[in-house]
């Protein structure tokens, strides 16, 4: 073949393709969604990667790191369950159905602590507060850096506020408050007027990857939804789609297979602790 007729060739089609894909959209296009031209944008990875939703880390692909954060969050449901307070519970009874668990910096569950407004006829004594209050107590610990809350509801701005100041490492919440939470976000937030809350951002505050949370937070959204939005998130704790959660959760605690083997002696020490905790209300 002739080489320049060749090249001419391949000029006259780079010059067709890049006229082509210079062509301006028409009105045509743009109101044909299932059209050639859709199809092409929704295959653009970058628009892709975009509209994927963020998806719950699947329990089966855990990192050693992720088993022990499913089975403190699963430690502070049982905590709770241990000593269910139910809508007929007289008086307040305990308090809330809301606990939380703390672990040190070495990964080990040290306390535990669960909601008693209603015990002590005092509005502060919410899981997260009695936690670190009697935990730093007890051992003279000036703040809990390094350390981890797992708490059963996302944190109160109360709740919040403290782990800002006692420099907690981090929390992860078992399920997400609607109404009283994202208190983390809100300390971390940044405006022209104010700067974020001192400490607020190295504390990230975090839903669980855990599928009873999903599940917790499904299932509180539809009896939102069923109430106008105007769900009572503590009232709905006390009823028995609740306990069915928390019973199924105390369950998979305690039966709890080990992907890590590392992890034994954390698990084992987290059943310890649990056996401590006792099934009628504290003060
Ligand atoms: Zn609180």
């Amino acid at each position: 073949m002739n080489p320049i007729k060749n090249i001419s060739l391949l000029l006259l089609f780079s010059s067709f393709v890049c006229c082509k894909s210079a062509l301006p959209v028409t009105p045509a296009d743009k109101s044909d969604p299932g059209g050639a031209s859709a199809t092409a944008v929704k295959s653009a990875p970058e628009k892709k990667a975009n509209l994927a939703p963020s998806k719950p880390r699947s329990l089966s692909k855990k990192t050693a790191a992720e088993e022990r954060d499913d089975i403190y969050t699963l430690m502070a449901y049982a905590v709770v369950h241990k000593n269910w307070q139910t809508k007929s519970t007289s008086s307040g009874g305990r308090g809330h159905n809301i606990g939380s668990v703390l672990v040190d910096p070495d990964g080990k569950v040290v306390s535990w602590a669960r909601n008693c407004n209603g015990a002590t006829s005092n509005g502060t004594q919410h899981g997260e507060v009695r936690l670190m209050t009697q935990y730093q107590s007890k051992k003279k610990l000036y703040n809990l850096k390094s350390h981890t809350i797992y708490t059963s509801l996302e944190p109160c701005a109360m709740c919040s506020g403290m782990m800002v100041m006692q420099n907690v490492g981090r929390t992860v919440y078992g399920q997400t408050d609607l109404g009283f939470g994202k208190a983390m976000e809100r300390l971390q937030y940044s405006s022209a007027k104010y700067k974020p809350y001192p400490r607020s951002e190295n504390l990230p505050s975090e839903p669980a990857k855990n599928g009873v949370r999903v599940q917790i937070d499904e299932k509180f959204a539809k009896y939102n939804q069923e109430q106008g939005g105007k769900a009572n998130i503590t009232e709905w704790l006390r009823g028995s789609e609740a306990e069915e959660l928390y019973r199924n959760a105390t369950a998979e605690f305690l039966n709890y297979q080990l992907a890590f083997e590392e992890n034994r002696d954390e698990y084992e020490a987290a059943l310890k602790l649990y056996d401590k905790v006792p099934s009628s209300p504290e003060e």
